[in-house]
């Protein structure tokens, strides 16, 4: 009782978690790679658990490349039994959730990399064509007349006008303000930081006086998403493994899932061991139930 919860566990207790659990839902950055580079062992696990007939599906929030690329990007770091339903990517659920939720009509403002139009283009939503005019300013520029959604992610090429032409759009309150994800910033190498979706959705809220909607972790969204496509999926039968107690643990929390940090990414056990000693009980939804140093300490519980 207050104390539930951050549970190290090795050997045979991953072996009967294993055995308890049919559905793997994988955070990619941070469990199964760091940036181009996988995590040691873990494509082994994710094939162990594909022979063994355990669903594995990966949920990321980057938004940045439509997903055929990230079947690419798996093969090519090992992970070669791994398709395309198995992956639900913040653009890819953006996408759907103009598609089938709002059924939007009209074009959307894309604030986001080319992946990220790429992947709405894909499912027939219509995004704005940026004009490349060096001299346009927010002075001259011409807004589009049907804009109906504005839809921001991680956006490298990120332009004061891009910002200001969003802000004027959200003025119109049946245009719809969506977030591909809310990510503070993400780790690099060498000591940097990428700043996330979050931080340019940020600035965007305080220029339109408004709140987005985030489609990606931790919104339950992304698991509606899953369990339209697996039919009968039970939330007592799945696991989430993470590496970020603000996302993705909280992400497993909102869906009714076990969740498990692996600590090869982001958040550490203190800070977990922190929200678990907590007073304010909404941070408890973000304390996993298990936590393990990586996912290759799932190895042993292949062998025989
Ligand atoms: N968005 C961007 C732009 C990223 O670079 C990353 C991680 O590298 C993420 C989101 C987080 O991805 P994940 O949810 O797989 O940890
Ligand atoms: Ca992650």
């Amino acid at each position: 009782f207050g104390f539930k919860g951050c549970q190290k566990i090795r050997g045979p207790q991953i072996r009967s978690l294993l055995e308890a659990k049919d559905f793997f839902l994988f955070d990619c950055d941070g469990v199964i790679w760091h940036g181009e580079k996988a995590i040691t062992g873990a494509a082994k696990v994710v094939s162990a658990l594909i022979r063994q007939g355990k669903n594995v599906v990966f949920v990321t929030n980057n938004c940045t490349r439509p997903r055929e690329n990230y079947v690419h990007k798996f093969y090519r770091l090992g992970f070669t039994d791994v398709m395309l339903e198995q992956i639900f990517s913040s653009s890819y659920c953006s996408a759907l959730y103009l598609r089938d939720v709002v059924k939007v009509r009209g074009q959307v403002f894309v604030i986001g990399c080319d992946g990220l139009r790429r992947e709405l283009l894909e499912a027939g939503i219509p995004c704005v064509e940026e004009a490349d005019d060096p001299d346009a300013t927010i002075y001259n520029c011409a807004l589009a007349p049907d804009v109906k959604a504005v839809l921001v992610g991680h956006d490298d090429k990120l332009t004061f006008l891009k910002l200001a032409k969003a802000s004027c759009y959200l003025r119109d309150p049946d245009c719809l303000f969506l977030a591909t994800d809310n990510d503070p910033w993400h780790p690099l190498s060498g000591g940097r930081i990428l700043p996330g979706s979050g931080s340019l959705t940020a600035a965007l809220e305080v220029a339109s006086g408004r709140k987005a909607t985030v489609i990606g972790k931790p919104s339950r969204f992304m698991f509606e998403c899953i369990s339209s496509q697996f039919t009968g999926l039970d939330p007592a039968q799945c696991l989430m493994v993470g590496d970020r107690l603000e996302v993705d643990m909280l992400f497993g929390s909102n869906c009714g899932l076990d969740t498990m940090l692996t600590l090869t990414g982001v958040s550490q056990i203190e800070e977990a061991q922190e929200y678990r000693n907590s007073d304010l009980t909404t941070n408890h939804s973000l304390v996993p139930d298990y936590v393990v140093d990586t996912i290759a300490d799932f190895l042993p519980a292949f062998e025989e």
